[in-house]
């Protein structure tokens, strides 16, 4: 379909990103503009982004309307992007501005597009040849006449900015303003393919005929770490650059991208976009742009990436698929795998969901039939995943404020004495998660969330881990203020370290936590450093599962298997089993193979024997048999329901109201439950209370929902969340 184009002065409707509940009419700019066209327009006294949504309402007096101010300088939205924002919109029950605002997220794109400073060869010959000019010359007919900035001409041919300075007198170099915004390296998808299995073979082709065939699917990849599901999408991603068509792979954590990259560069000969939070905002509106105009063929990025404006996207992978970071829990509340699922299928592309421990509606959709599965088998045989044992702690004998059994200290010590490592797991941040005070008994609370203050010791500080909010280790009790009682209650990987260095005082200890390291970059090198072999034990937390290769690795030891099988959380049997089965994975890589022992007082829970038998199939079916009866997800619907206020009477007052009018819930056979107080009853001053609302897949259950807000008033000092497939219970 030709985009509308409305002529100068022709009413049109912009959308733009601030919160109004719908498009405004206004007068097309000089020049004209399209549907689509990002537009600058006049709101009040101020300028605001925005995007030409069609044709105008017409409901204003056409007098009074305002002219566009201006027409960006980039392509107009795609009616692919404009049906995925539209569609995006409705399934998460979002406003059209903030998704837009999701859409448009590049600093400076209203900006005038910046210039650099380059140089060519010129015309002219320099009067007099020295060494320094000609290794100038040389360098630049070396590169076929492609444009250099002044630093890296002077820093290639290493002369000083003053000898090119006196080619361009001479006319024997040209100097030029070119755009700042430059397309990235082209990328050749026959640049160095790896040797491939032949199960890694057959699965790339799988791929590459899915991508041969232009239409839209989803294929689940499930394969150990080791067993190449990297090499094999690299495929999918060169099956898509020989059509034509542009990437996209999502990875569920920054600290693992610089190293993708690299190995991204070494298969196609060039560094792909990056698209995350720690790029820099010129790389940013530089990576907005060329997926825009097409000078970027491949984007490594965050789940934020998938709202950029590709020209035409073929592929997206999404890497480690059942990682709940691709779940966004602030703002804009949307499961990034799910949204990839939905714009790949209105733009006809694949996607690749990849993982060695599925998410549930994965695994489910794929045995529905909805998505292809392909299963790589490990290239070292059954040795990657290694031996799982339960350590009963029952018939162990700890002494008090102790975690590590005698039965896995003899196995790390014999590690030790071997030279190779160890990594002792507990997914608990800091030195305690309780600090109690022997005299009163009070534990000591953050002052705005309903949450316990963990102590840090590195940092000498007491921490919330809801709202961040930091104090002193306190001398007294701030309760019955007696001094010297405060004691803490049970384990962190901080306290951990201090029992391990007291058990093995002549290994090398280093703890991995994310609050311990103060960028991404200076927690990638800690990484590498022990990989190298910098430490005897490793202590860790979540962070050390997720795909960090550590060779010299062969036992895993779990403080406490049990802590995910607590709290409500329906999904809490699902993450035990992934999260154990992670960390039990990165024991015996290469050659070795490794033994994971599990600390459990439950050894015969059916999710820890699910874990110890290796038996992944059994647990899935049991799982899925089990969310079936109960009719929740991937068998029913969900979706939560957050009321917030600093008066909590108000806060129930509109969660009854809810209850109570649920009329267009129960149409569609939903039911709502509630309300409760959320298990975190105040976050950051604000009381929480949540509803729960059910329902059987295949209902129209946004449509319901939205009818049944509308109904109620919300009084401006409280907020009504909804949070469409909720993975956090909090
Ligand atoms: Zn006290
Ligand atoms: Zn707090």
């Amino acid at each position: 379909m030709e985009p509308a184009y409305f002529e100068a002065g022709e009413p049109c409707a912009v959308l733009t990103t601030q919160p109004l509940d719908r498009p405004l009419d206004y007068l097309a700019p000089e020049g004209g503009c399209w549907s689509g066209s990002y537009v600058e327009v006049p709101l009040g006294p101020r300028r605001v982004l925005g995007v030409v949504w069609g044709p105008a309402a017409g409901d204003y007096d056409r007098a009074k309307l305002r002219a566009v101010l201006r027409v960006l300088d980039v392509p107009p939205m795609r009616d692919e992007l404009r049906d995925f924002i539209i569609k995006a919109a409705d399934y998460t029950l979002t406003p059209l501005p903030a998704m837009l605002r999701l859409a448009t997220r590049a600093p400076g794109l209203s900006d005038a597009p910046a210039t650099r400073r380059i140089y060519r060869l010129g015309e002219g010959e320099p009067d007099r040849m020295t060494d320094a000019r000609q290794r100038v010359l040389e360098t630049m007919r070396e590169y076929g006449g492609l444009a250099f900035t002044q630093r890296e001409l002077a820093e290639m041919a290493g002369v000083t900015s003053s000898v090119i300075k006196g080619l361009v007198k001479q006319g024997a170099l040209r100097e030029e303003d070119a755009p700042k915004d430059l397309p990235f390296p082209h990328l050749d998808p026959n640049h160095k393919g790896k040797d491939l299995t032949e199960d890694q073979a057959a699965a790339a082709t799988h791929l590459a005929q899915g991508i041969a065939s232009g239409t839209y699917g989803t294929t689940l990849l499930k394969g150990v770490t080791g067993s190449g599901k990297t090499e094999v999408y690299l495929e999918a991603v060169a099956a898509c650059l020989k059509r034509g068509r542009q990437a996209l792979v999502l990875l569920p954590e920054i600290a693992l991208t610089s190293e993708f990259l690299t190995r991204l560069e070494a298969r196609f000969g060039g560094r792909p976009a990056e698209w995350h939070s720690g790029v820099t905002m010129t790389e940013r509106r530089r990576t907005w742009k060329m997926v825009a105009e097409n000078g970027a063929q491949v984007v490594v990025g965050a789940r934020s990436a998938l709202f950029l404006p590709f020209r035409d996207l073929g592929l997206i992978v999404v890497d480690e698929e059942h990682d709940t970071s691709y779940k966004q829990e602030d703002g804009v509340l949307y499961n990034a795998r799910d949204m990839a699922v939905l714009r790949a299928s209105l733009c006809s592309a694949r996607v690749v969901l990849a993982s060695a421990t599925p998410s549930l509606e994965t695994w489910a959709n794929a045995e529905a039939g909805k998505y292809d599965r392909l299963d790589l088998t490990s290239r070292f045989g059954e040795a990657v995943m290694p031996e799982m044992e339960a350590v009963d702690m029952r018939a162990e004998t700890l002494a008090a404020s102790t975690w590590i059994s005698p039965t896995l200290r003899k196995a790390a010590q014999e590690r030790i004495d071997r030279g190779e490592q160890a990594l002792l797991f507990l997914n608990r941040r800091g030195y305690a998660p309780v600090t109690i005070c022997r005299a009163c008994g009070h534990q000591v609370a953050c002052p705005h969330c309903d949450a316990r203050m963990v102590e840090h010791r590195f940092l000498k500080r007491l921490m919330c881990h809801q709202c961040g909010e930091t104090t002193p280790m306190p001398e007294e009790c701030p309760s019955c203020h007696v001094a010297g009682k405060l004691a803490p209650v049970g384990p962190g990987v901080e306290r951990l370290a201090e029992e391990a260095t007291t058990l093995f005082p002549d290994a090398r200890i280093a703890v991995l936590s994310s609050d311990l390291f103060g960028s991404a970059r200076a927690l990638k090198e800690e990484i590498k450093r022990i990989a190298d072999g910098a430490a005897d034990i490793i202590i860790g937390t979540q962070m050390v599962a997720k795909g960090h290769n550590f060779p010299n690795l062969t036992l895993v030891g779990v403080i406490d298997a049990d802590l995910g099988l607590q709290g409500s959380d329906l999904r809490a049997a699902e993450r035990t089993f992934q999260l154990m089965r992670q960390v039990a994975g990165r024991a015996g890589r290469s050659t070795k193979r490794g033994l994971a022992l599990m600390q459990t007082f439950q050894p015969e829970h059916p999710v820890i024997r699910a874990i110890l038998s290796g038996d992944e199939e059994g647990f899935w079916q049991a799982e899925a048999a089990e969310r079936q009866a109960a009719g929740v997800p991937p068998y029913g619907r969900m979706a939560g329901v957050i009321v917030s206020s600093e008066e909590l009477n108000d806060a129930f007052d509109l969660a009854n109201q809810l209850t109570r009018q649920c009329e267009p819930l129960r149409s569609v056979g939903a039911q709502v439950f509630g309300p409760a107080p959320a298990p975190i009853a105040r976050i950051r001053g604000r009381h929480r209370v949540r509803l729960l609302v059910k329902s059987p897949k295949g209902v129209a259950l946004q449509k319901a929902i939205a009818l049944w807000v509308r109904n109620v008033r919300v009084k401006n000092t409280t907020r009504l969340t909804i949070d469409i497939d909720p993975q956090s219970f909090l």
